[in-house]
């Protein structure tokens, strides 16, 4: 009788150094940095809780998710992959907007606003 594939009891959780999630240059080998200013709003327009910049390189994670400035905040944060696609698909500079955080506090939604600007610098050479 022939055996079946033998199957993994356990799946290999490790959070390991060699992420599966693509680096800039290849997911972007146009681009050689993307600068994310991210400002944390309080309530109201004009409330600022925190500036907060962020460079990727070419040799960075493009992992573009940003923490939700709430630490009870869960599943919170924002994603910033889809501007930044949106941004170098267009081969635009620069983007600029607004954001609410779509996680949850307690049971209500959170909602904390950021606003956000990217500013992307291409590679000369192409
Ligand atoms: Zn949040």
């Amino acid at each position: 009788m022939l055996r079946g594939r033998q199957r993994y009891a356990k799946k290999i959780q490790q959070n390991s150094s060699d992420s599966v999630s693509d680096l800039v240059s290849e997911q972007f080998p146009q681009v050689s940095d993307i600068s994310v200013r991210i400002i944390y709003h309080g309530n109201g327009a004009n409330s600022v809780l925190m500036v907060r910049t962020v460079n990727f390189f070419s040799s960075s994670s493009a992992s573009f998710h940003m923490h939700c400035i709430r630490k009870e905040c869960t599943n919170g944060g924002f994603d910033l992959a889809p501007k930044i696609k949106d941004l170098i698909g267009k081969h635009k500079k620069t983007a600029k907007g607004k954001m609410e955080c779509g996680g949850g506090v307690s049971s209500a939604s959170c909602r904390a606003p950021i606003s956000y600007e990217i500013a992307v610098l291409y590679r000369k050479c192409s």
